[in-house]
């Protein structure tokens, strides 16, 4: 989803120093984990419990911080309705 939408945004200037670090390690790279919640037949389309996915976050592929404790997401927060953007 978030390679589609980077499509209609303007073209910046965007360089290493804006590369989003860990805030436990140096790690630069982060990998998209998902929460599922146990779905009970009664509330299920197939009729059958199961599990379905619930949310999603991004987490160091180093040590598993959440990317929400990064400097970069703290500094965003502090402008109001800006963070994650997916
Ligand atoms: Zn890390």
């Amino acid at each position: 989803m978030s390679e589609e939408n980077q499509e209609n945004q303007e073209t910046v200037e965007i360089g290493e120093k804006d590369i989003v670090t860990c805030s436990n390690c140096p790690g630069a790279m982060f990998t998209e984990v998902v929460t599922f919640v146990k779905v009970p037949a009664v509330a299920s389309q197939t009729g059958k419990a199961g599990i379905a996915p619930a949310g999603n976050t991004f987490i160091c592929m180093n040590c598993g911080t959440d990317i929400s404790e990064t400097e970069a997401i703290k500094e965003l927060r502090g402008d109001g309705d800006s963070g994650l953007v997916l």
